[in-house]
């Protein structure tokens, strides 16, 4: 395929490509589309490092459509028989009273569907302590559970199989993908070529020139970034900044009797299966993983976590041991019992002014990154995103019927407000 001269060719195989390959085509059928990744195959990267939970519940406008209509489309795939690992189990926020995310989530509930606890209600809660030991909470901090939050139109999927159903429809309607095939970066070139060392010059024209990978050059009109944190690199040299920088999240498997008695036995959802916790302390958190039998603890660690980008980032048992593990068995000490059984590491592509996606075109060249934590359940609408950018749309259309402006997700006229629910 080297060689080849294609109308689009996205970088990186994760959900944002996926999702956006697809889109691209479906809307395009006349158009040669083509996806490389590095990797043997799709979902290698960050999007299989997932904690894979969706939400609605976000503060920012473009957030909650972004994320309430992938949720829709995620519920209408799986009502089509399409098997994504869709358990829509809920989303609790556990809080202590005047914690801001309160209001923003009241304020919410005109919008999804949300269900409030209190008193009596929390201490139900199977392995919850409301009140941890006064004297982890004068050691640590900790504050007590004076409310709970669920978001009932949240849940969980599998990230791998949410990536095939892209993968799979996106074959069918003609993309090509090449895997194993790595770019070294996004180079300049002049739009009119004089053949001179050195150029192109301050007064070129200028576009994206063929991509040299380890399997040769290839050309297209127009290149699609979605290599997530890989995106700095990539394009560093051609002056077009990225926007966002790499945070290391990890996640660590429970499992054994301990956690069984916890995992089971909620009362309010159909699955009887405990929702994803947030816990009022540092935002740790539970993700259920009942295929497993096993609970997935994690928590988004902004201080103390520096901005390295390190090939197999690994998870660190130190920090599980006497950071993460000590927050989590403060709130549910029966999971100082609990046996971890497994534990893996991955980046955030931290949009670090407004934790909201970047995507913006530049030249011939569509960037798509800043998930900030959230690309699982923001991917059907980001991938939307990216294809009224190709096709020179100004608003979005999302699958539940709403929609933006495609410059409120760019850099120019950016209108996203920070964002205040970041896990
Ligand atoms: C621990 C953890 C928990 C998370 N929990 C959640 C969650 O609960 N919900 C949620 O929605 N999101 C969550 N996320 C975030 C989510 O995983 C990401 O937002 C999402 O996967 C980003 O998708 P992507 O396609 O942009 O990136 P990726 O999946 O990383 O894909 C980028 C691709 O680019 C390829 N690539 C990179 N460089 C090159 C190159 N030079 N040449 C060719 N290919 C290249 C890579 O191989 C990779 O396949 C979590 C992330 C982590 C790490």
């Amino acid at each position: 395929m080297a060689g080849d001269r294609f109308d689009v060719i996205i970088v990186g195989a994760g959900i944002v490509g996926l999702s956006s390959a697809y889109h691209i085509k479906k809307n395009n059928p006349d158009m040669e589309v083509l996806v490389i990744d590095r990797a043997n195959t799709y979902a290698q990267g960050n999007t299989a490092k997932s904690a894979a939970s969706i939400r609605d519940l976000f503060s920012e406008e473009v957030n909650f459509k972004l994320s309430h209509s992938t949720i829709e489309f995620y519920k209408y795939l799986n009502s089509h028989g399409n098997d994504i690992g869709l358990s829509m189990v809920g989303y609790l926020f556990l809080l202590r009273s005047g914690d801001r995310r309160s209001d923003i989530l009241r304020k919410l509930a005109s919008k999804t569907k949300i269900r409030f606890f209190e008193g009596d209600e929390i201490d139900t809660f199977p392995g919850l302590k409301a009140h941890p030991d006064s004297d982890l909470v004068d050691l640590m901090g900790l504050s007590n559970v004076d409310e709970g939050v669920l978001g009932e139109n949240c849940g969980t999927v599998e990230p791998e199989l949410i990536s095939q159903y892209y993968y799979e429809e996106s074959k069918k309607l003609g993309v090509e993908f090449m895997f194993r095939t790595e770019l070294n970066e996004f180079t300049l070139a002049p739009v009119k070529k004089i053949d001179f060392p050195g150029e192109p010059f301050l007064w070129q024209d200028k576009i994206i020139g063929d991509l040299q990978t380890n399997r040769g050059p290839l050309h297209a009109d127009t290149y699609v970034c979605a290599t997530d944190v890989w995106a700095t690199k990539l394009l560093d040299n051609t002056g077009i900044d990225s926007h966002i920088r790499p945070k290391k999240r990890q996640i660590f498997q429970l499992s054994g009797p301990a956690v069984e008695k916890i995992l089971y036995g909620w009362k309010y959802n159909e699955q009887h299966v405990i929702p994803f916790t947030i816990l009022p302390f540092r935002a740790a958190y539970l993700r259920p993983a009942p295929k497993f039998k096993s609970i997935w603890v994690g928590v988004a660690d902004d201080f103390n976590r520096n901005f390295d980008l390190e090939d197999d980032p690994q998870p660190e048992r130190d920090f599980f041991e006497k950071s993460l593990m000590q927050i989590i068995s403060a709130y549910y000490p029966d999971l100082s019992d609990a046996k971890l059984t497994g534990s893996w590491a991955g980046y955030y592509s931290y949009n670090t002014i407004d934790k909201s996606p970047y995507i913006f075109r530049d030249l011939n060249l569509i960037v798509a990154t800043g998930t900030s934590g959230s690309g699982i359940l923001k991917g059907d609408g980001i991938g939307r995103n990216v294809e009224a950018i190709l096709s020179g749309k100004n608003v979005v259309k999302l699958f539940d019927g709403t929609s933006y402006e495609t410059d409120h997700t760019g850099l120019y006229k950016r209108t996203t407000l920070n964002e205040e629910i970041v896990l």
